[in-house]
C-alpha cells in the first residue's frame, strides 16, 4: 500500500510559468502533509505561510548562533503534596525581541531538519545546567527533556545522547526523555530498538501527549518504558466531558497493568486537580502549580527547597 500526495496548482490562475506553479504545487504538497490529507490544490494563503515559515527556518539557522534560544523549567509536582519531584524543559526562541512559540517552530524545524542540531543544543545545555545546580549544592530534581520524532529515529542518536552525558558529567539516571505517542505509533519496531538502548544507559522514557496517538496496545506493552504523560486536551476537557473523563480512567487503569507511572499534563484548577487525585494520578504538571519558569526562578525554587 504505497501513500500518495498531491498538489495541485492551475495554469494560469496560480502562476504563469512552469517555475511559478512547480513552487506552489510543492507548498500546496507540503501543506497536504501538515493537514494529513491526500490532495491539497494551492490557494493564496499558502505563500503567505510558505513566506512566513521560510522566514522562520532563515531564523532558526542564525537562532543558535546568535544565542536566540533559552531554557525554561517547568516542575512536574506529586498530586497530593504540590511538591515539585522532576522538571521538564522547554525550549525559548526570542526571535528580534519577539518570543515565538514551540509549537509554531518546532514543526517547521523538524521539517527543515535544523532540530537535530537544536536537539543536541538544548539536552547539552539542559545537562550542563543541572551539573551547575548540582554543584551548588541544590539537590535539582530529574530533568525531562524533548526529543523531536526526527532525531529518536536517526541512526546514531543513543550514542550522542551518551557522549553528551558522559561531557557534561550528567548521571543518565537523573534524566527522562519525552517522546510523543504519535513518535512511537508511527515507527514502533525502530522505537522499541532506541528505548531498549537508552533504557540500558539508565534513561527513563516519557510518552509525551499520550491518548492521541493511536498506539497499537501490542506495541505499547512492549515499549521499555516508565512513565505515561496524558494529553493536556483531555484533562482540560474531563470536567465537562463524560468521555474524556473515560479516557483519562482507562489510562490509569492500562497504566496500572502495565505497571507504568502516570503524569497529568495542563493541569490548570483544583477541581481538575481533586478528579485527578480520585483516580489515583499521583503526578502532575499545570499552571495550576507552576508556570514554566526561566533558570533564574527555577533556581530560586531549588534553593528555597534547599533551605
Ligand atoms: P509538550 O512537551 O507537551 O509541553 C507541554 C506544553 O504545555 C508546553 O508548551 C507548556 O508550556 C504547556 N503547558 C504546561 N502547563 C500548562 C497548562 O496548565 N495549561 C496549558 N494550556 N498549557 C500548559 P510549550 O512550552 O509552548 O511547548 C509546546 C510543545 O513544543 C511541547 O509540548 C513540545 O512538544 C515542544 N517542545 C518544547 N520544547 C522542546 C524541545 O526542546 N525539543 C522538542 N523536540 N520539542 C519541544
Ligand atoms: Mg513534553
Ligand atoms: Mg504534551
Amino acid at each position: 500500500n504505497l501513500p500518495c500526495t498531491i498538489g495541485i496548482t492551475l495554469f494560469p490562475k496560480d502562476g504563469k510559468s512552469p517555475q511559478v506553479l512547480l513552487k506552489n504545487a510543492d507548498a500546496a504538497l507540503r501543506q497536504a502533509f501538515r493537514e494529513g490529507v491526500s490532495v491539497r490544490p494551492y490557494s493564496e494563503d499558502l505563500s503567505q505561510v510558505a513566506r512566513h515559515r521560510l522566514a522562520i527556518e532563515q531564523g532558526l539557522k542564525q537562532a543558535l548562533d546568535d544565542g536566540e534560544f533559552s531554557l525554561n523549567f517547568q516542575p512536574k509536582v506529586n498530586t497530593i503534596t504540590g511538591k515539585p519531584i522532576a522538571t521538564e524543559v522547554l525550549l525559548r526562541w526570542l526571535n528580534k525581541g519577539k518570543w515565538i512559540s514551540p509549537a509554531e517552530f518546532i514543526p517547521i524545524s523538524e521539517e527543515s531538519g535544523i532540530i537535530t542540531e537544536i536537539g543536541e543544543w538544548v539536552l547539552t545545555q539542559a545537562c550542563q545546567q543541572w551539573i551547575r545546580w548540582a554543584e551548588q549544592g541544590l539537590n535539582p530534581h530529574p530533568m525531562a527533556v524533548n526529543v523531536s520524532a526526527q532525531q529518536f529515529i536517526q541512526s546514531g542518536f543513543v550514542q550522542r545522547v551518551a557522549q553528551i552525558l558522559q561531557q557534561t558529567g550528567m548521571p543518565a539516571t537523573k534524566l527522562d526523555l519525552e517522546i510523543t505517542e504519535e513518535v512511537a505509533s508511527e515507527y514502533p519496531k525502530k522505537v522499541i530498538k532506541t528505548m531498549s538502548k537508552l533504557k540500558q544507559l539508565g534513561i527513563h522514557i516519557v510518552i509525551d501527549d499520550f491518548g492521541t496517538g493511536y498506539s497499537s496496545l501490542s506495541y505499547l506493552s512492549r515499549f521499555p518504558i516508565d512513565t505515561l504523560k496524558i494529553d493536556q486536551s483531555f484533562v482540560s476537557k474531563m470536567e465537562n466531558s463524560e468521555s474524556d473523563a473515560a479516557i483519562v480512567r482507562m489510562i490509569m487503569s492500562l497504566a496500572k497493568e502495565l505497571n507504568l507511572k502516570v503524569i497529568a499534563e495542563g493541569v490548570e484548577t483544583e477541581k481538575q486537580r481533586q478528579i485527578l487525585v480520585d483516580l489515583g494520578c499521583d503526578y502532575i504538571q499545570g499552571f495550576y502549580f507552576y508556570q514554566p519558569l526561566n533558570s533564574q526562578q527555577y533556581q530560586a525554587l531549588l534553593t528555597q527547597q534547599v533551605n
